[in-house]
């Protein structure tokens, strides 16, 4: 396994830069406020807001505040997680305390899943998901973002028009311990050079990942390295032009000034609990919203923003109809899979001395999230009945239906499903969770793919590589239980991949569908962003925080563009 930590390069101007703008204005200190009331109260007015410090929110903080003319409020409703153990050490990741650093969300009873609820754990705290997710790391195939550029009608989507982004984020940093790691990734995507190969990937970050290939993981030496440490470390906390305030949940966006054709909303309202007095602050230039898939359709909704009658519903004065707000929201599937396999004679090694491994040298098991190395990406073929029966979903030939992952329990995980979902307000209360409705395993295509995927995986196994090692397949086998026994089955354990996407989707300025524009402007509205994975038109076949990173990177220069 090989690992990339996040980028944050250093300007060889900046000290100066900075040390200029702290003696020019003085009332703007950097800090780190960890309560809404530690925060002075001259400090109301701000070149940018953004509301929301996860993965994306992190990104978008840092580098706006590398200009030292802008002045950057970054708002989280977590707390800060620079130095929390179990967040910095990979193999402690079941251990993080889900009571501080996860929103525990819960959906709907899931039709498609026997009426099964199922968890929704998304982070809460500086870095949000990037601090609790399992750090594996894939930008999706070149054929994804050329398809993201078609459905917006916006070239600058493409995977080549994006390729300074992609690298911006990433910071190679090979194996941990200084293994040597040839020959398990392609060095020329990570700004050396090297090719790659179709059916062994020499890469899965080329753009081109079906085939089998090495796992690679946001950690470095050891650590993981989410947003917030990559992106919000010592020297940039130490900015006089920005200001984190954590704790802080953001109730509603408003518009204050009387605009027309477009509302122009800039102002942004919070409160540290539900019955504390609502605080707000206004950006001079623009508000940015990086709640998350479910966070910033929540905020959307109670600000007035989102489907009349849905608003009208809750009886919340409509201030921009805007119907696909919360709508639309896209979810890898899995289902896992056993195997009978013979016993190894396995190492188990002893937790004190894997401690004493991480605390000499962070190396050992404790400097990776888990025993997962490799995956595959397989794309069904194009005579398979059920790319007969319906449209291929696929953003394109070089764009994978599954991801596979290996061992006794493996893991088949649908890419491209066809069933959607939603995020509605429960109440008009912002501190009350959204109605989650993942959809999972509504559209038939989905279970029918799986079937597929379940095969494969079968046939996979029957290489003579696994003779005398895999005995069997404990199922749920398509080829063994009846078609209603199978999709009983496949229902009782389908479960989300954690990737839920585009509750705010982007789409081309001319259509009516999407709720921001290709430069991620909230559609009617001046003054509004959104950078976080809601906006994605379409799931990509790829793990989220990699994209994630390329929008947030991407729309980072959108917004510089826009002030310039
Ligand atoms: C358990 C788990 C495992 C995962 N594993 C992987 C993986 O291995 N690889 C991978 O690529 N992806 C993985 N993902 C998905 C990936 O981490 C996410 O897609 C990505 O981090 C989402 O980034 P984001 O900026 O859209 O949202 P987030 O990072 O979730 O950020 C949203 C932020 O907004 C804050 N917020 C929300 N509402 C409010 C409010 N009202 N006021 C103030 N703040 C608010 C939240 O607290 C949070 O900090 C995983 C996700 C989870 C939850």
């Amino acid at each position: 396994m090989v690992s990339s930590k996040l980028q944050l390069p250093f300007l060889t101007t900046h000290a100066f830069l900075l040390v200029t703008w702290h003696l020019l204005v003085p009332l703007a200190r950097c800090a780190v406020y960890h309560s809404l009331a530690e925060l002075p109260g001259d400090l109301k007015l701000f070149d940018f807001i953004i509301a929301g410090g996860g993965t994306a929110g992190s990104v978008v903080a840092s580098r706006l505040s590398e200009n030292t003319n802008f002045n950057v409020l970054l708002i989280e409703a977590g707390p800060d997680t620079a130095g929390v153990l179990e967040i910095e050490v990979p193999g402690l990741i079941g251990q993080i305390n889900a009571s501080i650093y996860n929103w525990n969300y819960v959906t709907t009873p899931q039709p498609g899943l026997n009426g099964r609820t199922i968890g929704v754990p998304r982070g809460r705290g500086l870095g949000g998901s990037s601090c609790i997710n399992g750090m594996a790391y894939s930008r999706g195939a070149s054929d994804d973002y050329d398809n993201w550029a078609r459905l917006t009608g916006d070239p600058r989507w493409r995977w080549n028009a994006l390729w300074p982004y992609i690298k911006r984020h990433e910071h190679w940093m090979g194996a941990a311990g200084g293994r040597n790691a040839t020959g398990e990734y392609d060095p020329s995507v990570h700004g050396y050079s090297g090719n790659g190969d179709l059916h062994l990937v020499s890469d899965l970050n080329a753009g081109k990942p079906i085939g089998l290939t090495w796992l690679q993981l946001t950690t470095g030496g050891g650590e993981r390295w989410s947003a917030a440490k990559s992106y919000l470390g010592q020297h940039v906390r130490r900015r006089p032009n920005l200001t984190i305030l954590l704790n802080t949940h953001v109730t509603r966006v408003l518009s204050i000034k009387a605009s027309k054709p477009k509302i122009d909303v800039r102002t942004v309202e919070v409160a540290d609990r539900a019955a504390g007095s609502r605080v707000t602050f206004t950006a001079k230039k623009e508000l940015i919203l990086s709640g998350g898939t479910i966070g910033t359709p929540q905020i959307l909704l109670n600000s007035g923003i989102g489907n009349r009658t849905e608003l009208e519903r809750l009886g919340i004065p409509v201030v921009l109809d805007s119907p696909f707000v919360g709508e639309g929201m896209m979810e890898h599937v899995t289902v896992t899979l056993t195997w009978n396999i013979v016993p190894q004679n396995t190492t188990v090694i002893d937790p004190d001395v894997a401690w004493a491994m991480w605390q000499q040298n962070r190396t050992g098991p404790l400097s990776t999230p888990g025993p997962v190395h490799q995956v595959m990406w397989y794309r069904l073929p194009q005579k398979t009945d059920v790319l007969s029966k319906y449209k291929d979903p696929s953003s394109g030939p070089g764009s994978p239906h599954f991801q596979f992952t290996f061992g006794d329990q493996g893991r088949v995980v649908l890419l491209t499903p066809y069933s959607r979902g939603s995020v509605k307000l429960n109440s008009t209360d912002p501190f009350v969770h959204p109605i989650i409705d993942q959809g999972l395993l509504t559209h038939p295509f989905d279970l029918a793919a799986l079937k597929e995927g379940i095969r494969t995986a079968k046939k996979f196994y029957t290489g003579p590589a696994w003779e005398g090692y895999v005995l069997g397949f404990g199922g749920p086998d398509p080829d063994v239980l009846s078609t209603e026994e199978f999709e009983t089955r496949a229902r009782e354990v389908a479960r989300t991949f954690l990737h839920p996407v585009g509750t705010a989707a982007m789409s081309s300025k001319h259509s009516k569908r999407g709720v921001v524009d290709s430069e991620l402007r909230v559609k009617g509205a001046t003054g509004l962003r959104v950078v976080d994975a809601s906006v994605f038109p379409l799931t990509p076949a790829s793990l989220t925080q990699g994209p994630v990173y390329i929008v947030s990177e991407r729309a980072v220069d959108f917004i510089r563009h826009s002030w310039l």
